[in-house]
Protein backbone atom coordinates (compact mmCIF):
# COMPACT_ATOMS: atom_id res chain seq x y z
CA UNK A 1 0.00 0.00 0.00
CA UNK A 2 1.43 3.49 -0.58
CA UNK A 3 0.59 5.78 1.52
CA UNK A 4 0.77 9.69 2.24
CA UNK A 5 1.10 11.68 5.28
CA UNK A 6 0.57 15.02 5.66
CA UNK A 7 0.66 17.36 9.18
CA UNK A 8 0.30 20.65 10.29
CA UNK A 9 -1.65 22.22 7.05
CA UNK A 10 -2.85 25.46 9.38
CA UNK A 11 -5.26 26.94 6.85
CA UNK A 12 -2.26 27.00 3.97
CA UNK A 13 -4.46 26.18 1.04
CA UNK A 14 -1.16 26.82 -1.54
CA UNK A 15 0.75 24.30 -0.05
CA UNK A 16 -2.09 21.89 0.54
CA UNK A 17 -2.99 21.99 -2.90
CA UNK A 18 0.34 22.00 -4.40
CA UNK A 19 1.09 18.80 -1.88
CA UNK A 20 -2.24 16.90 -2.81
CA UNK A 21 -1.27 17.76 -6.57
CA UNK A 22 2.26 15.86 -6.02
CA UNK A 23 0.46 13.34 -3.89
CA UNK A 24 -1.54 12.17 -6.64
CA UNK A 25 1.35 11.57 -9.58
CA UNK A 26 2.45 9.52 -6.21
CA UNK A 27 -0.45 6.72 -7.11
CA UNK A 28 -0.96 6.58 -3.31
CA UNK A 29 -3.95 4.07 -2.09
CA UNK A 30 -4.16 6.39 1.28
CA UNK A 31 -3.78 9.46 2.42
CA UNK A 32 -3.01 9.82 6.60
CA UNK A 33 -3.49 13.71 7.89
CA UNK A 34 -2.11 14.35 11.64
CA UNK A 35 -3.84 17.40 12.43
CA UNK A 36 -3.91 21.20 12.81
CA UNK A 37 -5.63 21.50 9.18
CA UNK A 38 -6.62 25.01 10.42
CA UNK A 39 -4.64 27.68 12.37
CA UNK A 40 -2.46 30.81 11.26
CA UNK A 41 -3.09 30.47 7.68
CA UNK A 42 -6.18 32.22 5.57
CA UNK A 43 -7.64 29.43 4.42
CA UNK A 44 -9.46 27.12 6.90
CA UNK A 45 -12.59 26.16 5.42
CA UNK A 46 -10.69 25.10 2.02
CA UNK A 47 -8.08 22.56 3.85
CA UNK A 48 -10.69 21.74 5.83
CA UNK A 49 -12.96 20.89 2.82
CA UNK A 50 -10.27 19.43 1.16
CA UNK A 51 -8.52 17.10 4.18
CA UNK A 52 -12.60 15.95 4.11
CA UNK A 53 -12.68 15.15 0.30
CA UNK A 54 -9.22 13.28 -0.04
CA UNK A 55 -7.82 12.14 3.77
CA UNK A 56 -8.38 9.00 4.53
CA UNK A 57 -7.63 8.90 8.30
CA UNK A 58 -7.29 12.06 10.06
CA UNK A 59 -6.68 13.20 13.74
CA UNK A 60 -7.60 16.21 15.67
CA UNK A 61 -4.59 18.67 16.62
CA UNK A 62 -4.41 21.03 19.18
CA UNK A 63 -5.08 24.07 16.91
CA UNK A 64 -8.18 22.06 15.96
CA UNK A 65 -9.42 21.65 19.43
CA UNK A 66 -8.91 25.02 20.44
CA UNK A 67 -11.30 26.42 17.33
CA UNK A 68 -13.33 23.92 18.42
CA UNK A 69 -13.36 25.25 21.84
CA UNK A 70 -12.24 28.61 21.84
CA UNK A 71 -11.28 28.86 25.78
CA UNK A 72 -8.19 26.84 25.28
CA UNK A 73 -7.34 28.92 22.66
CA UNK A 74 -5.47 30.87 25.65
CA UNK A 75 -2.83 27.91 25.79
CA UNK A 76 -2.01 28.75 22.13
CA UNK A 77 1.20 31.05 21.10
CA UNK A 78 -0.24 35.04 20.35
CA UNK A 79 -0.31 34.90 16.86
CA UNK A 80 -1.79 31.11 17.04
CA UNK A 81 -4.67 32.42 19.51
CA UNK A 82 -5.85 35.33 17.28
CA UNK A 83 -5.90 33.11 14.29
CA UNK A 84 -7.88 30.06 16.27
CA UNK A 85 -10.77 32.73 17.30
CA UNK A 86 -11.00 34.35 14.27
CA UNK A 87 -10.79 30.78 12.05
CA UNK A 88 -13.47 29.61 15.06
CA UNK A 89 -15.87 32.65 13.56
CA UNK A 90 -15.54 31.52 9.90
CA UNK A 91 -15.57 28.18 10.19
CA UNK A 92 -18.40 26.74 8.28
CA UNK A 93 -21.18 24.12 10.07
CA UNK A 94 -20.00 21.48 8.32
CA UNK A 95 -16.32 21.72 8.85
CA UNK A 96 -17.13 21.91 12.54
CA UNK A 97 -19.10 18.59 12.57
CA UNK A 98 -16.18 17.38 10.89
CA UNK A 99 -13.24 18.74 13.40
CA UNK A 100 -15.87 17.69 16.16
CA UNK A 101 -15.37 13.69 15.10
CA UNK A 102 -11.88 13.73 14.79
CA UNK A 103 -10.36 11.22 17.25
CA UNK A 104 -7.29 11.87 18.88
CA UNK A 105 -5.66 8.59 17.89
CA UNK A 106 -6.51 6.18 14.89
CA UNK A 107 -5.08 2.99 14.69
CA UNK A 108 -4.55 1.29 11.62
CA UNK A 109 -3.52 -1.96 9.84
CA UNK A 110 0.18 -1.06 10.69
CA UNK A 111 0.17 2.62 11.72
CA UNK A 112 -1.18 4.61 15.19
CA UNK A 113 -1.42 8.22 13.83
CA UNK A 114 -1.42 11.05 16.74
CA UNK A 115 -1.34 14.40 16.54
CA UNK A 116 1.40 15.35 19.39
CA UNK A 117 2.62 12.25 21.41
CA UNK A 118 1.36 8.55 21.74
CA UNK A 119 1.36 8.72 25.40
CA UNK A 120 -0.81 11.43 25.66
CA UNK A 121 -2.22 12.74 22.73
CA UNK A 122 -4.82 14.72 24.19
CA UNK A 123 -2.07 16.75 26.16
CA UNK A 124 -0.29 17.97 22.81
CA UNK A 125 3.06 17.26 24.53
CA UNK A 126 5.99 18.11 22.37
CA UNK A 127 8.34 15.29 21.15
CA UNK A 128 11.89 18.09 21.71
CA UNK A 129 14.31 15.02 22.05
CA UNK A 130 15.72 11.78 21.50
CA UNK A 131 14.96 11.06 25.14
CA UNK A 132 11.13 12.18 24.60
CA UNK A 133 11.00 10.34 21.36
CA UNK A 134 12.43 7.20 22.99
CA UNK A 135 10.34 7.07 25.59
CA UNK A 136 7.07 6.84 23.30
CA UNK A 137 7.62 3.64 22.25
CA UNK A 138 6.15 1.86 24.79
CA UNK A 139 2.82 3.89 24.23
CA UNK A 140 1.85 1.77 21.12
CA UNK A 141 2.08 -1.17 19.50
CA UNK A 142 2.18 -0.68 15.81
CA UNK A 143 5.15 -0.70 13.39
CA UNK A 144 4.97 2.69 13.19
CA UNK A 145 3.61 5.43 14.83
CA UNK A 146 3.34 9.02 12.82
CA UNK A 147 3.01 12.36 14.51
CA UNK A 148 3.15 15.94 14.05
CA UNK A 149 3.23 18.77 16.06
CA UNK A 150 6.37 20.08 16.22
CA UNK A 151 5.94 21.35 12.67
CA UNK A 152 9.91 19.41 12.40
CA UNK A 153 10.65 15.99 10.37
CA UNK A 154 12.39 13.38 11.56
CA UNK A 155 12.39 9.76 12.10
CA UNK A 156 13.42 7.63 15.29
CA UNK A 157 14.16 3.83 15.21
CA UNK A 158 13.55 1.85 18.18
CA UNK A 159 16.98 0.64 17.71
CA UNK A 160 20.14 2.09 15.59
CA UNK A 161 19.85 0.62 11.75
CA UNK A 162 19.88 2.29 8.23
CA UNK A 163 16.80 3.85 7.52
CA UNK A 164 14.42 1.37 4.89
CA UNK A 165 11.67 -0.25 7.15
CA UNK A 166 11.78 -4.15 8.21
CA UNK A 167 9.09 -6.61 10.00
CA UNK A 168 11.22 -6.10 13.34
CA UNK A 169 11.84 -2.78 13.86
CA UNK A 170 9.37 0.13 15.07
CA UNK A 171 9.36 4.00 13.86
CA UNK A 172 8.65 6.93 15.16
CA UNK A 173 8.18 9.40 12.13
CA UNK A 174 7.02 12.82 12.22
CA UNK A 175 6.56 13.76 8.34
CA UNK A 176 6.92 17.83 8.98
CA UNK A 177 4.72 20.62 8.10
CA UNK A 178 2.90 21.32 5.13
CA UNK A 179 1.55 24.35 6.19
CA UNK A 180 4.29 25.83 8.17
CA UNK A 181 7.93 24.22 8.33
CA UNK A 182 10.08 25.03 11.32
CA UNK A 183 13.07 23.30 10.58
CA UNK A 184 14.65 26.43 9.36
CA UNK A 185 13.48 25.34 5.39
CA UNK A 186 10.62 26.71 3.63
CA UNK A 187 9.63 23.72 1.74
CA UNK A 188 6.25 22.34 2.63
CA UNK A 189 7.23 18.74 4.18
CA UNK A 190 5.08 15.05 3.93
CA UNK A 191 6.32 11.73 4.21
CA UNK A 192 5.54 9.15 2.17
CA UNK A 193 5.43 5.57 3.08
CA UNK A 194 5.51 2.39 0.90
CA UNK A 195 4.89 -0.61 2.44
CA UNK A 196 5.17 -3.39 -0.27
CA UNK A 197 8.76 -1.60 -0.93
CA UNK A 198 9.10 -1.11 2.88
CA UNK A 199 10.66 2.19 2.09
CA UNK A 200 9.90 5.33 4.14
CA UNK A 201 10.75 8.72 2.60
CA UNK A 202 9.99 12.55 3.21
CA UNK A 203 9.37 15.09 0.58
CA UNK A 204 10.08 18.39 0.59
CA UNK A 205 8.76 21.17 -2.16
CA UNK A 206 8.94 24.88 -2.77
CA UNK A 207 5.24 26.15 -3.54
CA UNK A 208 3.59 29.97 -3.72
CA UNK A 209 4.20 31.00 -0.51
CA UNK A 210 3.87 34.77 -1.81
CA UNK A 211 0.53 33.46 -2.30
CA UNK A 212 -0.18 31.82 1.10
CA UNK A 213 1.42 35.07 2.55
CA UNK A 214 -0.64 37.87 0.61
CA UNK A 215 -3.66 35.55 1.49
CA UNK A 216 -2.79 36.53 5.58
CA UNK A 217 -2.43 40.03 4.65
CA UNK A 218 -5.01 40.26 3.23
CA UNK A 219 -7.38 38.59 5.78
CA UNK A 220 -5.47 41.39 7.91
CA UNK A 221 -4.35 38.39 10.27
CA UNK A 222 -0.89 39.12 11.99
CA UNK A 223 1.67 40.14 9.28
CA UNK A 224 4.54 38.11 10.89
CA UNK A 225 2.43 35.14 10.02
CA UNK A 226 3.26 35.37 6.32
CA UNK A 227 6.88 36.40 6.92
CA UNK A 228 7.59 33.02 8.94
CA UNK A 229 6.31 30.90 5.94
CA UNK A 230 9.87 32.63 4.11
CA UNK A 231 12.32 31.60 7.10
CA UNK A 232 10.47 28.33 7.59
CA UNK A 233 10.45 29.18 11.39
ZN1 LIG B 1 0.80 22.69 14.11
Amino acid sequence: MRIAVISDIHGNLQALTKSLSIIRNLRVDKIYCLGDIVGYGANPNECVELVRQYADHTVLGNHDHAVLFPDYARYLPSDGKTVALWTAKILSSENREYLMNLKYRVETDICTLVHASPDKPEHWNYINSLEEAGNQFEHFDKTICFAGHTHIPFICRDDLQSFKFDKEGRYLINPGSIGQPRDGRSQLSFGFLDTDAREYKNFRFSYDIDGAAEAIRKSKLPKALGKRLYSGY
